[in-house]
């Protein structure tokens, strides 16, 4: 089914404008767009505001509703919404469906969380006194996204967002923004069977960079969650500084693999491959650093470098493919750049270049590279958005520990081990330094139910899962005094 026809099924308008969108499955033009002007901008922040000082006054558990109603719509809408992230992403269908699917979940999470926005009550020094602790709803949310998870993002923000009590301002990638408008216009639906959901609840911010910019300088947004680069984040992030804002980064990764000598070698082959090819090479926790123990490293890389050989690359939407394409040119001169580097650096190369360039000339497939690496040089210290594996070589557990953790990114991580005493090493203190840690599962393919995020440059953000919400949230300690005195803490005597 052709991207327009999708859209329309979805509620979009034929989308007109100025700004062509092209598929990475084909480059083929799939429809065009509008960017808003900055005076736009400063209106639909303006909107926000307003839609918030009537959204934070209704009930948690109402608003709640509102997300109950939106994961309706999207389990309702999920095949056609799948395929049009697929066309417009690049991912297999699969994981189109799949990114879906985690919309879904989080507004599961959402709406039980719509019933626990629990603050704590805390003893008084004071006598005749109550101390308690409250969550608010803070304020309009600017949430600026990547292109290859180009709804699964906003849904993880916005689903805590809107029971939180904030309005939301969206800023997808100027590579996806056909994903968006299909997603707001399922959002409005939901407010519309919600029945008095404030206007402008949720809107959308078409545009590049400067858009984002416009987001994040502005005073009347108190909240900016942004996914993206490192590059991206070191810009935005003094930005939003500036005006003593909140910024809630979610950046690169680099994320890495131990192979130790105990472990279950199918097992970690079939991870290794999910995580390293998978959405080809395009997550922010795709697998980057494979290390293996040098006992097993000769049963190991020869049956990944088997595996990868018959991978099935093509059109993302057909089945049976594996590997689909990369986002766009920039990209495959990313990958090509860094398999250069890689040699130079003493990498020997397998896999890499084009592929089914005759079928696709104005797409840009490629073969998912393995590097091995005499050592962890420069460029593997480096995220290139493409499938390069580095694999390295290790013979003791301390110094691979400290490799690992030697990078500048701290995202996903993990090892696959039989033995206790090095998994639990690895999740310990002074274990994995990132903010996902798992062992005998890949580093990719979270769940929704733990907070999503890392440490480093990759921003220290926490979304998703777990107490992620209270981002979204002003915190106030409230105290009051049902006792006929005026007791000050501390003991502090201040009589006339
Ligand atoms: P990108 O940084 O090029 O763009 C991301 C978004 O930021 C886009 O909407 C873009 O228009 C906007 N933007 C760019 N510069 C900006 C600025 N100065 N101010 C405000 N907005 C700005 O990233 P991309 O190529 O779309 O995505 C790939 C990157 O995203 C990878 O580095 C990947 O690791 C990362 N990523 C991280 C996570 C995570 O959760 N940690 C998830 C997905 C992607």
């Amino acid at each position: 089914m052709k991207a327009d026809q999708i859209l329309r099924d979805l509620g979009v308008e034929a989308a007109r404008g100025d700004y062509a969108v092209h598929s990475p499955v084909d480059g083929a033009e799939i429809g065009r767009v509008a960017f808003d002007e900055p005076a736009a901008i400063q209106q639909k922040i303006v909107n926000s505001v307003t839609a918030f000082h009537a959204w934070r006054q209704v009930p948690a558990p109402r608003r709640g509703e509102l997300v109950r109603l939106l994961g309706e719509e999207l389990r309702a809408n999920k095949e056609a919404l799948g395929r049009l992230v697929s066309l417009e992403a690049g991912k297999i269908l699969q994981e189109g469906l799949g990114e879906v699917q985690e919309m879904i979940d989080i507004c599961d999470f959402a709406v039980g969380l719509s019933r626990q926005l629990y603050g704590l009550t805390i003893a008084s020094e004071r006598p005749g006194h109550r101390m308690m602790e409250q969550w608010h709803p803070i304020g309009p949310v600017a949430i600026i996204s990547a292109f290859n998870f180009p709804v699964a993002v906003w849904s993880w923000n916005a689903a805590l967002a809107l029971v939180c009590g904030d309005s939301v301002l969206w800023k997808p990638s100027e590579k996806t923004p056909l994903t968006a408008l299909a997603t707001q216009a399922l959002f409005e639906r939901a407010a519309k069977k919600f029945g008095d959901a404030p206007e402008h609840l949720s809107q959308l911010v078409l545009g590049l960079r400067e858009a984002g910019e416009a987001l994040a300088r502005s005073p009347r947004i108190p909240v900016v969650s942004a996914t993206g680069s490192t590059r991206m984040g070191k810009a935005l992030a003094p930005a939003v500084a500036e005006r003593l804002g909140r910024s809630l980064l979610e950046l690169g990764g680099n994320n890495a693999m131990i192979v130790a000598p105990s472990a279950k070698l199918d097992l970690a082959v079939r991870a290794i491959l999910f995580s390293a090819v998978g959405t080809c090479g395009q997550r922010c926790t795709s697998l980057r650093r494979l290390f293996v123990h040098e006992s097993i490293y000769d049963s190991l890389v020869p049956q990944l470098k088997s595996a990868y050989a018959s991978l099935p690359i093509g059109s993302p939407l057909e089945s049976g493919t594996l590997v689909g394409p990369l986002i766009d040119k920039a990209a495959f001169e990313g990958m090509t750049h860094a398999l250069g580097e890689a040699r130079d650096q003493g990498g020997k190369i397998a896999g890499g270049g084009r592929a089914l360039e005759d079928k696709f000339p104005n797409a840009y497939y490629v073969k998912p590279a393995i590097a091995e690496m005499p050592e962890q040089t420069a460029i593997v210290c480096h995220e290139t958005f493409a499938p390069i594996l580095y694999v390295m070589r290790y013979s003791d557990f301390d110094a691979v520990m400290a490799k690992h953790n030697a990078v500048p990114q701290g995202l996903s991580s993990c090892i696959f081990t039989q033995n206790v005493q090095e998994a639990e090493r690895f999740v310990a203190a002074a274990g994995s330094d990132c903010g996902i840690a798992n062992v005998n599962i890949g580093p990719s393919g979270a769940e929704i139910g733990g907070a999503f995020g890392g440490e480093k440059e990759t921003g220290g953000g926490r979304e998703s899962g777990s107490d992620s919400w209270k981002a979204y949230m002003r915190r106030q300690t409230a105290t009051i005094n049902y006792s006929d005195a005026l007791p000050l803490a501390q003991g502090i005597k201040f009589t006339v």
